[in-house]
């Protein structure tokens, strides 16, 4: 099998990795971000979620950072998360071109996370893609907790196979493998996108990985070597483990683009005009980032004095 020589990344740091940090960025810092993020390349962005903003008020102003990023620039592809019909509605008035659904695949996470069984998620699920198809817009999956859940452990591949197939069934037209806590390591990636390859083509699978165990690389490595080349990724590594307090979160974009531009391997994302907005976010966020390359830069020979 030859390996893809371009990969696409999918920024979710706006979305994911912000709503997992403390510090609430305003409607105008997420918009100068993603301005950032997509004057450097990015072609894929979460710009947030129409959730109930008393319990996530990281995503407030989701509506108007979509339709300010959208207004700047009309080639991305911009994406929200709809956890309902309701936010489904919601996100219908202002015509993204994707929309995400999230389901966990262990049934405590389901019930802790978003208050349903694994079976009820699927049926929330239903008018968002009927309202999708209707309106022809994109819906992707994503599925986390796919290689272990803090509550429950283990978590079973059967079901993480079963549920992939499930969401592509239904009209995903991607769905996202997530391994939420960061605990999946290479021989499992490896066993279960070759799994999900046997149901799902390859160009609707895409991978999720935190770095909470310093595993994201490598478990990206093993998935494109398996044929898989979507890979979601935060700038600087935004968002924590909810989990796992002072824990890294999804990996770094910056990180995993620095892999790949080694690797001869394309993106379409420029490394150093991404790198050059690490101070920037840093002075947002009001703290250091995760991210490795981030933080150190590209090698610059010094002068032997
Ligand atoms: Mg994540």
């Amino acid at each position: 099998m030859a390996l893809s020589k371009n990969i696409k990344l999918v920024e979710v740091g706006l979305r994911d990795g912000l709503q997992n940090e403390k510090v609430i960025l305003s409607v105008a810092q997420k918009v100068e971000l993603g301005k950032r993020l997509i004057s450097a390349g990015v072609q894929r962005i979460e710009t947030g979620a129409f959730v109930r903003y008393d319990k996530i008020p990281q995503m407030q102003g989701t509506d108007e950072v979509l339709t300010q990023l959208y207004n700047w620039n009309k080639k991305a592809h911009y994406s929200v998360l709809v956890p309902n019909e309701r936010g489904m509605l919601e996100a219908l008035k202002y015509k993204p071109s994707e929309v995400a659904v999230f389901a966990g695949c262990s049934e405590s996470f389901s019930q802790r996370n978003i208050n349903c069984s694994i079976e009820e998620s699927f049926e929330r699920f239903k008018p968002v893609f009927a309202l999708a198809k209707k309106n022809k817009i994109k819906v992707r999956g994503y599925l986390s907790m796919c290689f272990g859940c803090p509550f429950e452990g283990d978590v079973s591949e059967k079901v993480v196979v079963d549920m992939a197939y499930r969401l592509y069934k239904m009209g995903a037209f991607e769905v996202s493998v997530g391994d939420t806590i960061g605990v999946a390591h290479v021989g499992q990636v490896q066993s279960i996108f070759r799994k999900l390859k046997k149901k799902i083509p390859t160009k609707a699978l895409a991978g999720h990985f935190h770095d909470t165990r310093g595993q994201a690389l490598a478990n990206i490595l093993a998935a494109y070597n398996e044929g898989i080349y979507i890979f979601d990724s935060s700038i600087g590594g935004l968002g924590g483990c909810p989990y796992a307090p002072a824990a890294t979160g999804n990996v770094a974009t910056e990180d995993v683009l620095y892999m790949f531009q080694k690797m001869g391997v394309k993106t379409g994302i420029d490394l150093k005009k991404i790198l050059a907005i690490a101070p920037w976010l840093k002075q947002q966020m009001g703290k250091d980032l995760p991210s490795k390359v981030g933080n150190v830069g590209l090698l610059r020979p010094q002068p032997i004095l």
